[in-house]
């Protein structure tokens, strides 16, 4: 275990005193960033470097250039410090129903903007990069939902535009396909276009161990799965509980969850960014903790602290917009700030 996450705070009153000091910020993000103290340059990954300490940057000896710890992260040409970066991982990783921009805004002093950018490059680092498939020796419940969109709280230019463009007054929504191994309780999600057949059945294909059991509902989408090599059963939901085993409980409680952060915290989430907010409820449902393994917060902190490094994403990135038409100082201006 790192030697950082013995000393590291439990609760986000502390973590704030704690990583108020920049040098305890720094010193935790060059831990996580290479573990062991093994410095690399993240360039040429040359270790053959000089610390100037007063600047918290690196010169690297090969290719001679300087680098600083958030380079090839998440916060890479970020201007935003350290200290504000620890705490709002904290809260995305530990907020059960996840936490908004403007709050986060308030709570580090930064524009709502600011922070808006900044979540999103968290949740980038959330989505679940394990690629062993489910089941196998227990059932996998599978079902998709519809989420996003509400019109109510969507800002009335924006209303009309959809209007006219022939949406109505219906926001889009998005469709989120997921599947919940009954065996480790994890979820795994992904948003797909449609809901037919050959959709939901390759994504059935690549995820679950052919030969397993397969909970759904009944539609017709997932008709003919057994001629596929799976165990399919349906859900009936009038005689539900007669089944016993036979259910999609799990997988609908983690929509439940799902729907309520984005309805509650995030309002109105455009289908084009649905995927990051959905990464970001999986991340905390898959490591909720049980009675068999216990996790903290700090846990959960560290966690997502270890896959912040090697992820990295640009304002035109996050907004599907060409960077030659986008001019936005909180996304980074490529001077940037080492801590
Ligand atoms: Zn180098």
């Amino acid at each position: 275990m790192y030697y950082f996450y013995m000393d590291a705070p439990e609760t986000l009153q502390k973590a704030i005193a704690f990583f108020s000091d920049p040098e305890n910020a720094f010193k935790a993000a060059v831990e996580f960033r290479w573990p062991g103290g093994n410095v690399t340059c993240p360039r040429c990954n040359g270790k053959k470097h000089s610390f100037i300490k007063t600047r918290r940057i690196w010169f690297c000896y090969d290719c001679k250039k300087q680098f600083t710890v958030k380079v090839s992260t998440i916060m890479e040409d970020s201007p935003i410090g350290l200290d504000k970066w620890m705490i709002a991982i904290w809260m995305i990783a530990n907020c059960k129903n996840g936490v908004s921009s403007y709050e986060l805004g308030k709570v580090l002093g930064v524009r709502q903007n600011t922070a808006w950018f900044m979540l999103h490059r968290i949740r980038t680092a959330m989505g679940d990069t394990s690629d062993f498939r489910f089941g196998g020796n227990e059932p996998v419940e599978v079902d998709e939902t519809f989420v996003g969109g509400k019109p109510k709280n969507m800002h009335i230019a924006k209303r009309m535009r959809m209007k006219k463009e022939g949406d109505g007054f219906r926001a889009p929504k998005a469709i989120v396909m997921g599947s919940l191994d009954r065996e480790t309780r994890r979820v795994r999600t992904k948003v797909i276009p449609d809901v037919r057949r050959d959709v939901l059945q390759a994504e059935i294909l690549d995820q679950i161990v052919p030969g397993s059991k397969v909970y759904t509902d009944g539609w017709k989408g997932y008709k003919g799965l057994e001629k596929q090599n799976f165990i399919h059963e349906t859900v009936s939901h009038i005689n539900e509980y007669v089944r016993g085993q036979v259910h999609t409980q799990g997988i609908e409680n983690f929509w439940s969850l799902l729907k309520r952060s984005l309805n509650g915290t995030y309002v109105s989430v455009e289908p084009f960014h649905m995927s990051r907010y959905v990464n970001e409820q999986a991340f905390r449902f898959n490591n909720r903790g049980s009675k068999d393994n216990k996790l903290t917060d700090t846990d959960r902190w560290a966690l997502l602290m270890s896959q912040v490094a090697g992820k990295r994403m640009t304002y035109a990135e996050l907004t599907g917009k060409d960077t030659d038409t986008v001019c936005h100082p909180e996304a980074g201006t490529g001077q940037e700030e080492p801590f």
